[in-house]
Formats: C-alpha cells, sequence, structure tokens
C-alpha cells in the first residue's frame, strides 16, 4: 500500500474538510485530505439531467450572514443570485391551498397567534444557551429529558391543531425525521445555530433572503478541491486511525498516511464506524453512535419553463399530509427551463424509499399536481436523490440527538482526543446543520491544529 506522510490528514471532502484543509494549506502546512467518494462535496452535489441540466441535489440555498461562504464563492470567481420570490407562497392544509405572502401562512388568527407563540416561546429558550456548551444550560437536562415532538404535543404550548400540524411538519423538514425522534434540547441547538432568527432562519428564505449559487454550490467545492490539488485522494475511505504520543497513522482503502495530527471530517454517524487505536474516549465513541442521520428524499423536476411564475406562484408550498411536503423553485439563473425542487422528509422519506420507483413517480407527481395544477405532472425529467442511500452520508440534511446525548456526551463534539480533532457542520456552534456552519467548524478545527503544534 501506498505510504503518505504529511503535517495533518483531514478525513472527508466535505466543505468542512476541505475548508480546514484550506486554512492549513493556507498557514504553510503539508495536508493531504482522505475522501471516501469518487467525488468531493459530500452533503452537496451537482447532478446532470437528460439535457444537461446541472442541478444541485443537496445544499443549495446560502442565506443572510453565512459570510463564509459568500466570501469563498468571490475568492473562487462564482457569482451568486436571490432566489425567485415573487408572488405567493401556498400552504395545503385539509385538502385546500391556501395562497400567503409574507413569511407566515395566514390559517386563521387563532393558529396564526399559537404559531408565532410557539416559535417565539421556542426561540426565546435557544437564546438562552451557551452558543459552545449548550449542554450546561440551566434548564439544558429537562430539555433533553423529552423531545421535540412531546413539547409541540402540550396544548399549553400549542393550542391550534392546525398551528401543530404546521410546526410538526416544518420540524420534520429541519431534521428529516419526526419530531418525536429529536431532543428538545438539541432541536434548540439547532435554532440556537440561527441567531436571532431562531428557527425562522432555517424555515424562511424571505428573511434569510436567499440566494443560489450560479453552478450550484457543489461547484464552489470542486473549485476549493481543484486549489488543493493533489493533496485531496479521491475514492480513499479511511478505516483505522491509530495514534500515539508523536504522530497519528491513518490507514484508507488506497493510501496509508502518517501525520502529526489529524481531522475528522466525515458525519458523525460515519466517524463512529472508523476503527480507532487506541478506542476513542467513551463520551467520544458514544456521541457519535448517537448522532442520527435524517432521512431525506429530494426529487427535481424539469419543465419547459418555470409554469408556476404564471401562476403568480413562488414556487413555495407546504403540504404537511402530502408525500412531499415541500416544494422550492429551483429554476437557473437564466429563467429556463423550470426547475422545481421537492422533498420528503424522515418516516415519509422512508415509506416513500420502500415503493417500486414507478410508483413512487406517480405519487410524488400526483402531489405536485395538487398545489400546482396538471402542468406539474408532465416534468421533461425527474429526478431523485434519496439520501438515505448515499453510503458517505447515509441521509441528510443533518444529524440530530436523541434525548440525553448531548447532556450526557455533548462535551465530546468539539473537544479533541488526543491527535484527533473535530469537524462537520454538526459540531458548528453557528449555522449549525447549514454549508455555512461546515465551513467554519473546518475552519475552528484548523485554527485547533495550528494552535497545538
Ligand atoms: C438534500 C439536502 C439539502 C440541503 N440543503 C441545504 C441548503 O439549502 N443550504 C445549506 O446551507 N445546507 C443545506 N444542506 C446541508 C449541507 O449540505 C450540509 O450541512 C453540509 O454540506 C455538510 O458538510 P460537511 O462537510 O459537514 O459534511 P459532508 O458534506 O457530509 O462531508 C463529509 C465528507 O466525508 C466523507 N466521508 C465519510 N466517511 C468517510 C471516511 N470513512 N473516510 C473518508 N471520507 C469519508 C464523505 O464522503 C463526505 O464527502 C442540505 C443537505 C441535503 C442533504
Amino acid at each position: 500500500m501506498e505510504q503518505v506522510s504529511a503535517d495533518v490528514c483531514v478525513v472527508g471532502a466535505g466543505f468542512a474538510g476541505l475548508a480546514a484543509a484550506r486554512q492549513l494549506v493556507g498557514a504553510g502546512r503539508e495536508v493531504v485530505v482522505l475522501e471516501a467518494g469518487d467525488r468531493v462535496g459530500g452533503r452537496v452535489w451537482n447532478r446532470e439531467l437528460p439535457d444537461g441540466t446541472v442541478v444541485s441535489a443537496g445544499g443549495t440555498w446560502l442565506g443572510k450572514g453565512q459570510e463564509r461562504m459568500f466570501q469563498l464563492c468571490r475568492d473562487l470567481g462564482l457569482e451568486v443570485y436571490p432566489q425567485y420570490d415573487d408572488g405567493d407562497h401556498l400552504v395545503r392544509l385539509d385538502g385546500v391551498n391556501h395562497r400567503y405572502r409574507g413569511t407566515v401562512p395566514k390559517t386563521g388568527p387563532a393558529a396564526l397567534a399559537a404559531l408565532g407563540t410557539a416559535l417565539l416561546r421556542l426561540n426565546l429558550m435557544a437564546r438562552r444557551l451557551p452558543a459552545d456548551a449548550p449542554w450546561q444550560a440551566r434548564r439544558a437536562r429537562a430539555w433533553d429529558a423529552r423531545t421535540l415532538g412531546q413539547w409541540l404535543s402540550h396544548p399549553l404550548n400549542v393550542p391550534s391543531d392546525t398551528a401543530r400540524t404546521l410546526l410538526r411538519s416544518t420540524m420534520s423538514l429541519l431534521f428529516c425525521a419526526d419530531p418525536s425522534e429529536v431532543s428538545l434540547l438539541g432541536a434548540l441547538v439547532l435554532a440556537r445555530g440561527g441567531g436571532l432568527g431562531g428557527f425562522g432562519y432555517y424555515t424562511d428564505s424571505r428573511r434569510t433572503e436567499s440566494h443560489l449559487v450560479d453552478g450550484g454550490a457543489p461547484e464552489l467545492a470542486r473549485r476549493m478541491a481543484e486549489r488543493l490539488g493533489a493533496a485531496v485522494r479521491l475514492s480513499s475511505p479511511v478505516r483505522r486511525i491509530e495514534q500515539n504520543a508523536a504522530d497519528v497513522r491513518l490507514v484508507s482503502d488506497a493510501l496509508a498516511v502518517r501525520a502529526r495530527r489529524v481531522i475528522v471530517a466525515t458525519p458523525p454517524v460515519l466517524a463512529g464506524r472508523i476503527v480507532f487505536d487506541p478506542p476513542l474516549p467513551a463520551a467520544h465513541s458514544h456521541l457519535r453512535q448517537r448522532a442520527v442521520p435524517g432521512a431525506i428524499i429530494r426529487v427535481i423536476t424539469q419543465y419547459p419553463e418555470p409554469f408556476w411564475r404564471g401562476q403568480r406562484l413562488s414556487g413555495q408550498t407546504l403540504a404537511p399530509r402530502s408525500p412531499a411536503p415541500v416544494t422550492i423553485d429551483q429554476t437557473p439563473r437564466s429563467g429556463r427551463p423550470g426547475v422545481l425542487s421537492s422533498y420528503a422528509f424522515g418516516p415519509g422519506a422512508v415509506r416513500l424509499g420502500r415503493l417500486a420507483p414507478e410508483e413512487r413517480q406517480d405519487l410524488w407527481l400526483g402531489a405536485l399536481a395538487q398545489r400546482f395544477g396538471p402542468e406539474a405532472r408532465r416534468p421533461t425529467a425527474y429526478l431523485e436523490t434519496d439520501w438515505s442511500g448515499q453510503p458517505w452520508s447515509l441521509g441528510g440534511m443533518v444529524a440530530h440527538f436523541p434525548p440525553g446525548a448531548l447532556t450526557g456526551y455533548g462535551s465530546a463534539l468539539r473537544e479533541p482526543a488526543g491527535r484527533i480533532h473535530w469537524a462537520g457542520t454538526e459540531s458548528a456552534t453557528l449555522m449549525h446543520g447549514l454549508m455555512e456552519g461546515a465551513v467554519r467548524s473546518g475552519e475552528r478545527a484548523a485554527h485547533e491544529v495550528l494552535a497545538a503544534d
């Protein structure tokens, strides 16, 4: 097997690993990046439709405050453009489509008040968390002992069935899991990462002034890797990491690397599958076994043009009881062809994943037609990405923690284990779960390494 030496070895060439490597190379360190897959980007992925149109099938949108991502786009010569935002959003409840403008669906005064109050309370709770150590908050144990689903189900927290339905659906989108699977504290950690916007930061494209990268966010990852040149080694899944007092040795399928330090920048669940010798401290190991990847299927449908714009619709819809509860306009900057992105999450995505492909497609297009009319049933292309089936992601968009995990083992999220440092969007204190969080986590890990040597 090929043997290589470097100052630092980075495991994983998603945004976190690439950002870490970029910082380290900038500081004059010799770096090797070992990437399991045959492409860089991880949870961002550009795929091609039959006519050659390139569509982003993973992380796509950037918003206000995501300065590191915008800066990287500028540095690497990529333009961004605003998300199409004209026309009405649409919410489908009890079989009826309701149009709305602004940020919250008009669902009647009682539901609206319940929705607003519940979100405000959750956001206020989130603001009480110390960013670096949310598990040390005064109420952390109580919040980590229950699920987000339990909190939402309590009639005093959300005194309206409609508001509860909308909130459950929105939270399923954020965690790609049913709220009954997610620790309340874990959910608040994500809201905390959205700054003053709280959960709204993640759900409201108008408030965040959403932008797309021209060419797709994966093109940014590709350019970052290109600048790193031969340092990035594809198809090199790391299976084993050995460390001693002097250095670290990594064994991948393709090569072995000896380095002074390592940054593990994989999704936590995949870090948990690497063999560590000596074994990781118990808290580090248990935390990674408990970081549960979400389930998400994203479907991209292409049409000759974005016909929904002619109906004065923005393309952004929410239909809690639909097989494809969320849609958003992903038409390229040029305005043609029309591209609509739609999603299934959590248990809904897992159920759909079990169907025969033709049955799933028929159900999916039927769900789109309920919101956009019969034209939605006749796309010129239909492309599915089931992230649970991606072997080096095992899900998306972000991992969540079940009750007890963060208060029990949270301190191991970022704390180095000897010469092993940790990056990845799940370890970010700001914009957690997003590409921005990934970049920030990689840069934080790189600074740790530089400070340690
Ligand atoms: C469908 C979907 C939609 C999303 N939408 C958005 C959005 O609009 N905006 C936004 O900001 N974010 C979005 N996200 C989230 C965003 O994509 C992620 O937060 C971010 O890309 C995570 O980056 P990362 O580097 O932390 O992890 P990853 O991208 O998962 O990178 C980890 C890398 O490690 C590699 N790896 C794993 N195991 C090993 C191993 N043993 N050895 C070597 N390499 C290994 C993987 O192949 C991968 O390349 C979305 C995600 C998905 C899936």
